[in-house]
Order: structure tokens, then C-alpha cells, then sequence
């Protein structure tokens, strides 16, 4: 016997007509230089008319794909939802990239239009030549700048006044393609992952669940993850749904204008990878900004380490939720909220379990994979390549061979060593590559570098794998020190600190005293840049 329940598409046309029809008074800001420009979903959703009116015009049709080269911005949001609800394919770049890993993305994913920001006109000109499928570019902003040297260029505000605010919305399958980001991080050319109308739509109940991070209507948020980063981790679509009040930082991602920002615009939650967080605490642990607005913030992307999450906490009241989550992954894969049984533990037991990735959402299936191909036991203990699969996981790359090394048996492999504990905590032990492999055992860089991280006098820490002619690798420590503490601070410190916590043969081989951690394209560590830097250390006798 079959359900006999409507077969209602998942599309995101359902988003913006809720928008229109239930929050048309609520705001979406943008920092704009010292301003803030604001207007209402009911603006945005008609502005969002006429975009794909103009697109239409620009010869925009079902499946084309249209990149976009822009800060987080309202008019991005206004592409966010024009695009994919025309039936086109909105494509994100991720403008810190290097302009050859750029053409590449934008030749591999044929985009047919480019809009970009003012103020990256000149990044945008300079690879122009080598872009193969581009037919327009349209500069986000009033006018086209006189001196603009791109052909075929036009200019957002004067293609939205010359356009119709109706736009007959077409009806869509909700397995077709919505947006596409290309990974980051990775060797080799990035991989590009397509998401559809349904993928995301879920992926909104996700964001939406009280369980995970329970965005609703009465939050203020600000997406500090950039739109370019798996879709801004698919807030933007999330906040619309359920009409949440949005605030976009423009290019302004200090820690001065963030906390200005918060506090101006009574943010209640906000999203970012650890690096910004870590800002942010420095700033807040110096300076005075009431940012009791802020109920909580999503930190991952990266791992948050201990240490933030409790300096957040302790001395802020500010509440960090631990996620982890892929650009395959749509992103949302784990949340490290309590279960109610374990808020009796001690303070200490309930910051450790926080600091772990967390259980799956809903609709979000893990396991650990151990290298003999079997299944790791849920001990907390046993490390295993985590594999997830679900309705927002991806089920294979863009037009790309190496998706047949991603999958197993239907499972998507992450390439993260994890560790589940019994009541199903993951922990991320790291990603394979970065393991330090020394003598048998294997040591997770990132778990010394949250240690290192917890020392007081610690700003950053990054520990990378030397060669080793005995042990095969040896782990090298490159702190960053607070800068009150660059003069005074020793190794002996760091040492001891470690020591309670260490074995001999896990605590680093040396450590060095760097001026900074090298930082990704999306803001997190770089050590690919750290392990060339130190490949001829020479590592003391220990
Ligand atoms: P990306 O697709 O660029 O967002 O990178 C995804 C990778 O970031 C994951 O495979 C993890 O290695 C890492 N990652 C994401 N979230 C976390 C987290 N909370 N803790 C540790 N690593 C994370």
C-alpha cells in the first residue's frame, strides 16, 4: 500500500513566496563602508523579481550556470534566490583563491554570467581574458566604473529599474540543480559539488531543528562565513525560510566591526570558522561591547578548540555550538549539543564533550571505517575514517573522475579520522593527512594543538609532521604567542604545560615561535604553507 500524501517539490520558489507573503516587514542589513543599508523582505523578494527578469534578458536560461564574486552582501542574498528559483544554477566564487585555481572553477563549471563587487572589479578584469564560457559581467552597484575595462558589462541597480517586478516563477523539479561550490583545501584541482532544490530545502529543516542550531524567526543573524563558503554553511536559505532577520558584513571582518556590528544590530546568532572567533575573543577579553544580544554562535569549519569555547562562555556568556560539516556535505553534519542526561555531568565533562564535532542531525547517517575496511565499535577509542551519507550529501562530483575514490558502498568517505564515543560523539581525531605517523602510532595534530591552544599565553598553534629518519614522523609545534607574550614566552612553558597531559613520545619534538598561522582561502590553517616552510628543520634530540 502506498502513502497517499501529496508529492509536493522541495524548491526554494516555496522559500521566497513565504518570505513575501509572512515577513515582508522584517529587515535584511548590510554594512556598506560606516552605513548600514537596510530594507525589507518585501523590497528584497521584488528586487529579486526583477533580477531574474534581467537575467532572463542577459539570455539566462534552465541549467545555465551564474558565478558570483561578491562579499556577503544583500544583493548576493538577492542571487541567492533569482537564480536557483528561475532555474538556473547560482555558483559562488571563492574570491581568495589564486586566479588560475579561479579560471579553472569558472571554465569547469561553464558559468555564462560573472557578477562581481565593486570594490574586486580589478581581480575579476585581470582574469577576464581567461575565462572560456563567460558572455556578461554585471558589477553589483549603481554604476558601471568608467574606467571598468570588461566587455559586455552592465550594471545591477540599472538592469533591476529597466526590469518588470513580476516574474512568472517557472514550476521545478525539486532534483534539479539549485547552486555549486568548488571545495577548498584539497590537492590538485578544486572538486565541484551541485546541490539540488531538494538537497537544500531539507538542509534548512536541519539548520531549523531546535536540536541543532534552532535558527527561528526571532533570531538576528549574522553569517560571518563567507556566501562563497558552502553557501554561507546555507543560512541565507534557512533565514529566509523562516524569515529571520539577516545581517551582512559586507567586506568588514575585523574584529572591531564585528563586535560594532553585533552590538549595533542586536545580533542573537552568528556563524564563522574558528579563526574569527579567536579574534573576537582577543578583542572582547581587552575591550568592552555588550554583546548579551548574542544567544549563541556556530563555530566550525574547523575545530573549536576547548579553550575558545570556555573563554567564550566563562568570561563573555556567549554560547558556542561546535559543528562540523564539508562543502560535500551541504555543510551540517554534527552539532555538539548535550543530550539531557549528561548536563548532570560535571562542567568540566560537559566542556570536553562540547568540544567534540557531535552527534548527526537528523537525516544524517555516520560511521567509522578502520583500515582493514570494518566498522570501528563506538568506544571513544578506536579510530576509523568517518563516512556519512543522507539526503544532503553529495553523490558525486561535477564532472570529475576522482568521485569514483569518494564512495563506499553508498557512504561518502571524508577523508577525517574520527573517533564515536557511546552515546555517538565524534570527535575528529584529524584529517588523515595531518596525522602525525610516528613509530606505529599515530598522533593527532589537532589535539596538541588544542592543548597548546589552552595555554594562556597562546594566541595560535599549528602542529605539522617532520620526517623522521627512526620514527618516520615526528611532530614540530609553530605557536603564535599573544602579543603581550611575544618577548617573554619559552618552550620550557609550553612543555610543561603539556606534560600532565602527554606521554614523551606524543609532546612535539621542538617547537618554534611564528609570527602567525597561515590561513586557507576560507580562514583556516594552512599547513601545506607551514610544512614547506619547515620541511629542513632540524628537529632537536629528545
Ligand atoms: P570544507 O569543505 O572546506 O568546509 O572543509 C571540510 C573539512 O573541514 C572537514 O572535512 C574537516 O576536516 C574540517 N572541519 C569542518 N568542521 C570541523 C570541525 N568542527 N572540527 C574539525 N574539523 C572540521
Amino acid at each position: 500500500m502506498r502513502g497517499q500524501m501529496m508529492d509536493y517539490p522541495l524548491t526554494l520558489t516555496h522559500v521566497l513566496d513565504r518570505a513575501r507573503q509572512l515577513y515582508g516587514k522584517k529587515e535584511i542589513v548590510t554594512k556598506a563602508g560606516p552605513t548600514l543599508a537596510r530594507y525589507t523582505y518585501t523590497e528584497m523578494t521584488e528586487r529579486v523579481a526583477r533580477l531574474a527578469n534581467a537575467l532572463e534578458k542577459l539570455g539566462v536560461r534552465r541549467g545555465d550556470r551564474v558565478a558570483t564574486f561578491a562579499w556577503n552582501n544583500a544583493r548576493h542574498l538577492e542571487l541567492y534566490f533569482a537564480v536557483p528559483c528561475m532555474g538556473a544554477v547560482l555558483h559562488p566564487l571563492n574570491l581568495r583563491l589564486p586566479g588560475d585555481q579561479l579560471a579553472y572553477i569558472v571554465n569547469h563549471a561553464e558559468d555564462q554570467v560573472v557578477f562581481v563587487d565593486t570594490s574586486l572589479l580589478p581581480a575579476v578584469e585581470k582574469l577576464a581574458p581567461h575565462l572560456k564560457s563567460v558572455k556578461h559581467y554585471v558589477v553589483m552597484d549603481d554604476k558601471v566604473p568608467a574606467d571598468c575595462s570588461l566587455e559586455s558589462v552592465y550594471a545591477y541597480e540599472e538592469l533591476l529599474g529597466a526590469a518588470s517586478p513580476d516574474y512568472p516563477w517557472p514550476h521545478l523539479d525539486e532534483n534539479d540543480a539549485a547552486a555549486m561550490c568548488y571545495t577548498s583545501g584539497t590537492t590538485g584541482n578544486p572538486k565541484g559539488v551541485v546541490y539540488s532544490h531538494r538537497s537544500i530545502m531539507l538542509h534548512c529543516l536541519g539548520l531549523t531543528m531546535a536540536d541543532s542550531l534552532g535558527l527561528c524567526e526571532r533570531d538576528t543573524f549574522l553569517p560571518v562565513v563567507p556566501m562563497f563558503h558552502v553557501l554561507a554553511w546555507g543560512t541565507p536559505f534557512a533565514c529566509t525560510m523562516i524569515g529571520a532577520k539577516q545581517v551582512f558584513p559586507g567586506p568588514h571582518l575585523q574584529p572591531r566591526d564585528l563586535a560594532e556590528l553585533i552590538q549595533a544590530e542586536k545580533v542573537t546568532f552568528a556563524a564563522g570558522v574558528p579563526t574569527i572567533w579567536f579574534g573576537l575573543l582577543a578583542l572582547l577579553d581587552k575591550e568592552r561591547y555588550d554583546l548579551s544580544s548574542l544567544r549563541a554562535t556556530v563555530v566550525g569549519g574547523a575545530a573549536a578548540p576547548r579553550s575558545m569555547i570556555e573563554g567564550f562562555e566563562k568570561k563573555h556568556g556567549i554560547k558556542i555550538v561546535h559543528a562540523w560539516g564539508m562543502t560535500e556535505t551541504s555543510p551540517l553534519g554534527t552539532t555538539a549539543n548535550l543530550k539531557s542526561y549528561q548536563l548532570e555531568l560535571s562542567e568540566d565533562e560537559q566542556f570536553a564533550i562540547r568540544a567534540k564535532q557531535g552527534t548527526p542531525v537528523p537525516l544524517v547517517e555516520m560511521r567509522g571505517i578502520d583500515e582493514q575496511g570494518q566498522e570501528i565499535p563506538w568506544d571513544g577509542k578506536t579510530f576509523g575514517e568517518l563516512e556519512v551519507r543522507g539526503p544532503w550529501i553529495i553523490n558525486s562530483y561535477y564532472n570529475d573522475e576522482r568521485s569514483k575514490d569518494s564512495f563506499h558502498d553508498g557512504w561518502f568517505k571524508t577523508g577525517d579520522v574520527v573517533t564515536i564515543d557511546a552515546d555517538g560523539f565524534m570527535l575528529i581525531v584529524d584529517r588523515a593527512k595531518d596525522l602525525v605517523k610516528s613509530g606505529g602510532e599515530w598522533i593527532s595534530s589537532q589535539d596538541l594543538e588544542n592543548a597548546i591552544m589552552s595555554h594562556p599565553k597562546v594566541a595560535e598553534a599549528a602542529v605539522i609532521a617532520i620526517p623522521h629518519p627512526k620514527w618516520q614522523e615526528r611532530p614540530l609545534a609553530c605557536v603564535v604567542p599573544k602579543p603581550d607574550y611575544k618577548d617573554s614566552i619559552t618552550k620550557e612553558e609550553i612543555y610543561e604545560h603539556l606534560r600532565p597531559h602527554y606521554s614523551a613520545m606524543y609532546l612535539p619534538d621542538d617547537i618554534v615561535f611564528i609570527e602567525s598561522v597561515p590561513k586557507t582561502s576560507v580562514g583556516k590553517f594552512d599547513k601545506k604553507v607551514l610544512r614547506v616552510q619547515f620541511k629542513d628543520h632540524v628537529m632537536p634530540e629528545r
